[in-house]
Protein backbone atom coordinates (compact mmCIF):
# COMPACT_ATOMS: atom_id res chain seq x y z
CA UNK A 1 0.00 0.00 0.00
CA UNK A 2 1.34 3.31 -0.59
CA UNK A 3 0.49 6.65 0.18
CA UNK A 4 0.24 10.16 -2.09
CA UNK A 5 2.70 11.31 0.04
CA UNK A 6 5.51 13.00 -1.41
CA UNK A 7 8.83 12.04 -0.92
CA UNK A 8 10.91 14.04 1.64
CA UNK A 9 13.05 16.65 -0.48
CA UNK A 10 17.12 16.88 0.06
CA UNK A 11 18.74 17.55 2.26
CA UNK A 12 16.27 16.54 4.85
CA UNK A 13 17.21 16.47 8.78
CA UNK A 14 17.51 13.34 9.43
CA UNK A 15 17.41 13.81 13.21
CA UNK A 16 13.95 15.40 12.65
CA UNK A 17 11.78 12.36 13.91
CA UNK A 18 8.60 14.38 12.70
CA UNK A 19 9.21 13.33 9.48
CA UNK A 20 9.32 9.31 10.74
CA UNK A 21 11.22 7.27 11.50
CA UNK A 22 13.51 3.84 9.83
CA UNK A 23 14.76 1.47 11.82
CA UNK A 24 17.17 -0.87 10.38
CA UNK A 25 17.65 -4.08 12.72
CA UNK A 26 20.96 -5.80 12.42
CA UNK A 27 23.36 -7.92 13.64
CA UNK A 28 26.16 -5.80 14.31
CA UNK A 29 23.90 -3.41 16.38
CA UNK A 30 20.43 -4.87 17.16
CA UNK A 31 18.77 -1.60 15.85
CA UNK A 32 20.13 1.51 14.13
CA UNK A 33 17.66 4.69 13.73
CA UNK A 34 17.92 6.87 10.59
CA UNK A 35 19.08 9.91 12.93
CA UNK A 36 22.18 7.59 13.53
CA UNK A 37 20.72 6.10 16.90
CA UNK A 38 22.41 2.41 17.27
CA UNK A 39 21.38 0.30 20.03
CA UNK A 40 23.82 -2.11 20.71
CA UNK A 41 23.42 -5.86 20.45
CA UNK A 42 23.64 -7.06 23.97
CA UNK A 43 25.18 -10.49 23.51
CA UNK A 44 28.38 -8.41 23.10
CA UNK A 45 28.74 -7.18 26.40
CA UNK A 46 30.55 -8.80 29.25
CA UNK A 47 28.06 -9.13 31.09
CA UNK A 48 25.90 -11.50 28.80
CA UNK A 49 28.88 -13.30 28.19
CA UNK A 50 29.29 -14.45 31.63
CA UNK A 51 25.67 -15.24 32.06
CA UNK A 52 25.55 -17.43 28.60
CA UNK A 53 28.61 -19.25 30.07
CA UNK A 54 27.25 -19.61 33.55
CA UNK A 55 24.65 -21.32 31.44
CA UNK A 56 26.71 -23.55 29.31
CA UNK A 57 28.89 -24.61 32.30
CA UNK A 58 25.62 -25.60 33.94
CA UNK A 59 24.51 -27.41 30.75
CA UNK A 60 27.56 -29.31 30.62
CA UNK A 61 27.35 -30.52 33.93
CA UNK A 62 23.73 -31.43 33.55
CA UNK A 63 25.30 -33.73 30.88
CA UNK A 64 28.05 -35.34 32.44
CA UNK A 65 26.14 -36.13 35.60
CA UNK A 66 23.30 -37.52 33.75
CA UNK A 67 25.47 -39.74 32.05
CA UNK A 68 27.28 -40.57 35.24
CA UNK A 69 24.53 -41.80 36.84
CA UNK A 70 23.39 -43.72 33.78
CA UNK A 71 26.73 -45.77 33.99
CA UNK A 72 26.46 -46.21 37.68
CA UNK A 73 23.16 -47.79 37.39
CA UNK A 74 24.21 -49.79 34.15
CA UNK A 75 26.58 -51.00 36.62
CA UNK A 76 24.72 -51.67 39.76
CA UNK A 77 21.72 -53.31 37.72
CA UNK A 78 23.05 -54.86 34.71
CA UNK A 79 19.70 -56.28 33.45
CA UNK A 80 17.57 -53.55 34.04
CA UNK A 81 16.18 -50.29 31.71
CA UNK A 82 16.90 -47.17 33.43
CA UNK A 83 14.29 -45.11 34.26
CA UNK A 84 13.92 -41.35 35.60
CA UNK A 85 18.07 -41.00 36.80
CA UNK A 86 18.13 -38.34 39.21
CA UNK A 87 20.78 -37.97 42.06
CA UNK A 88 21.56 -34.36 44.14
CA UNK A 89 24.33 -33.34 41.43
CA UNK A 90 21.60 -33.83 38.57
CA UNK A 91 19.24 -32.17 40.15
CA UNK A 92 21.58 -29.14 41.40
CA UNK A 93 22.34 -28.66 37.87
CA UNK A 94 18.53 -28.81 36.61
CA UNK A 95 18.21 -25.69 39.17
CA UNK A 96 21.23 -23.37 38.28
CA UNK A 97 20.50 -24.20 34.78
CA UNK A 98 16.87 -23.18 35.02
CA UNK A 99 17.81 -20.23 36.45
CA UNK A 100 20.81 -19.21 34.56
CA UNK A 101 18.84 -19.50 31.65
CA UNK A 102 15.66 -17.19 32.98
CA UNK A 103 18.45 -14.72 33.44
CA UNK A 104 19.32 -14.74 29.88
CA UNK A 105 15.74 -14.54 28.60
CA UNK A 106 14.86 -11.93 31.15
CA UNK A 107 18.29 -9.80 29.58
CA UNK A 108 17.18 -10.34 26.22
CA UNK A 109 13.67 -9.38 26.75
CA UNK A 110 14.82 -6.01 29.13
CA UNK A 111 17.15 -5.19 26.49
CA UNK A 112 14.79 -4.97 23.75
CA UNK A 113 11.60 -3.70 25.62
CA UNK A 114 14.40 -0.17 26.91
CA UNK A 115 15.53 0.43 23.32
CA UNK A 116 11.96 0.32 21.90
CA UNK A 117 10.56 2.60 25.01
CA UNK A 118 13.33 5.28 23.99
CA UNK A 119 11.83 4.77 20.37
CA UNK A 120 8.73 5.40 21.40
CA UNK A 121 9.41 8.27 23.43
CA UNK A 122 10.94 10.26 20.25
CA UNK A 123 7.04 10.35 19.21
CA UNK A 124 7.83 10.09 15.42
CA UNK A 125 4.60 9.57 13.42
CA UNK A 126 4.99 6.43 11.86
CA UNK A 127 7.87 4.13 12.01
CA UNK A 128 9.64 1.82 9.00
CA UNK A 129 11.26 -1.60 9.39
CA UNK A 130 11.58 -4.14 7.33
CA UNK A 131 9.99 -7.81 6.99
CA UNK A 132 11.98 -10.21 8.80
CA UNK A 133 13.89 -13.11 6.75
CA UNK A 134 13.99 -15.33 9.51
CA UNK A 135 14.23 -18.60 7.84
CA UNK A 136 16.59 -17.07 5.50
CA UNK A 137 18.59 -15.96 8.44
CA UNK A 138 18.40 -19.36 9.91
CA UNK A 139 19.61 -21.25 7.33
CA UNK A 140 23.07 -19.45 7.13
CA UNK A 141 24.28 -21.15 10.01
CA UNK A 142 27.20 -18.10 10.66
CA UNK A 143 24.62 -15.67 11.48
CA UNK A 144 21.95 -18.10 13.02
CA UNK A 145 23.66 -17.72 16.67
CA UNK A 146 23.63 -14.09 16.47
CA UNK A 147 19.95 -14.15 15.29
CA UNK A 148 18.84 -16.34 17.91
CA UNK A 149 20.47 -14.10 20.55
CA UNK A 150 19.33 -10.86 19.36
CA UNK A 151 15.50 -12.21 19.27
CA UNK A 152 14.44 -10.05 16.22
CA UNK A 153 11.07 -11.42 16.27
CA UNK A 154 10.21 -10.38 19.77
CA UNK A 155 11.90 -6.83 19.20
CA UNK A 156 8.89 -6.49 16.14
CA UNK A 157 6.46 -7.76 18.24
CA UNK A 158 7.12 -6.08 21.39
CA UNK A 159 7.83 -2.60 18.66
CA UNK A 160 3.75 -3.47 17.17
CA UNK A 161 2.57 -3.40 20.34
CA UNK A 162 3.91 -0.18 21.40
CA UNK A 163 3.27 1.32 18.08
CA UNK A 164 0.10 0.22 18.65
CA UNK A 165 -0.51 1.70 22.07
CA UNK A 166 1.26 5.28 21.25
CA UNK A 167 -0.59 5.70 18.04
CA UNK A 168 2.41 5.49 15.75
CA UNK A 169 1.77 3.79 12.48
CA UNK A 170 4.08 0.89 11.86
CA UNK A 171 5.20 0.12 8.66
CA UNK A 172 7.00 -2.71 6.79
CA UNK A 173 8.39 -2.94 3.74
CA UNK A 174 8.98 -6.20 1.77
CA UNK A 175 12.22 -8.01 2.52
CA UNK A 176 12.99 -7.05 -1.81
CA UNK A 177 13.03 -3.52 -0.85
CA UNK A 178 16.84 -2.79 -1.47
CA UNK A 179 17.53 -0.83 1.60
CA UNK A 180 21.20 -1.51 2.08
CA UNK A 181 21.51 -0.85 -2.15
CA UNK A 182 20.16 2.49 -2.48
CA UNK A 183 21.82 5.36 -1.70
CA UNK A 184 19.80 7.22 0.80
CA UNK A 185 20.77 10.81 -0.87
CA UNK A 186 20.26 10.56 -4.49
CA UNK A 187 18.89 7.17 -4.66
CA UNK A 188 20.72 5.55 -7.01
CA UNK A 189 20.97 1.69 -6.62
CA UNK A 190 24.15 0.76 -6.30
CA UNK A 191 24.30 -2.80 -7.67
CA UNK A 192 27.80 -3.52 -6.44
CA UNK A 193 27.10 -2.51 -3.36
CA UNK A 194 27.27 -5.33 -0.58
CA UNK A 195 26.44 -8.04 -3.42
CA UNK A 196 24.97 -11.26 -1.14
CA UNK A 197 21.88 -9.39 0.80
CA UNK A 198 23.73 -10.74 4.19
CA UNK A 199 26.83 -12.05 2.99
CA UNK A 200 29.51 -8.31 3.10
CA UNK A 201 28.78 -7.69 6.71
CA UNK A 202 32.64 -6.51 7.75
CA UNK A 203 31.76 -3.63 4.89
CA UNK A 204 30.35 -1.55 7.47
CA UNK A 205 30.27 1.88 4.98
CA UNK A 206 28.06 2.65 1.55
CA UNK A 207 30.18 4.20 -0.88
CA UNK A 208 27.81 5.98 -3.51
CA UNK A 209 29.44 6.56 -6.55
CA UNK A 210 26.84 8.35 -8.45
CA UNK A 211 26.82 11.53 -5.83
CA UNK A 212 29.99 10.56 -3.46
CA UNK A 213 27.53 10.30 -0.60
CA UNK A 214 29.83 8.12 2.24
CA UNK A 215 27.99 6.85 5.13
CA UNK A 216 27.98 3.94 7.63
CA UNK A 217 25.71 1.11 5.82
CA UNK A 218 23.16 0.57 8.64
CA UNK A 219 21.81 4.56 9.08
CA UNK A 220 22.00 4.31 4.95
CA UNK A 221 19.43 1.36 5.38
CA UNK A 222 17.53 3.24 8.22
CA UNK A 223 17.28 6.23 5.96
CA UNK A 224 15.98 4.66 3.26
CA UNK A 225 13.34 2.64 5.22
CA UNK A 226 12.10 6.08 6.73
CA UNK A 227 11.69 7.28 2.82
CA UNK A 228 9.90 3.66 1.91
CA UNK A 229 6.49 4.71 -0.27
CA UNK A 230 5.75 1.10 -0.62
CA UNK A 231 4.96 -0.51 2.86
CA UNK A 232 2.17 -2.53 4.69
CA UNK A 233 0.69 -1.18 7.82
CA UNK A 234 1.26 -2.98 10.83
CA UNK A 235 -0.59 -1.08 13.26
CA UNK A 236 -4.40 -0.78 13.16
CA UNK A 237 -6.14 2.07 12.65
CA UNK A 238 -9.16 2.57 15.04
ZN1 LIG B 1 24.12 8.79 -4.24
Amino acid sequence: MATDEPAPTRPVSYADTKLGLGIDLGIKDMAILNTGKKFINISKTSYYYHVEKMKKRWQARLARRKIAAEKSFAKNHPHQKAGYLTSRGIEEARYYLARWSAKLAKINKETVRQAIAQIVKLKPPHITVEKLNIKGMKANPKLAPSIQKLGLSYFKTWLTWQCQKHGIELREVSTWYPSTKLCSTCGTYNRAQFHGTMADLAVRQFNCPHCGLSIDRDVNAAINLQQATDYTVLTATE
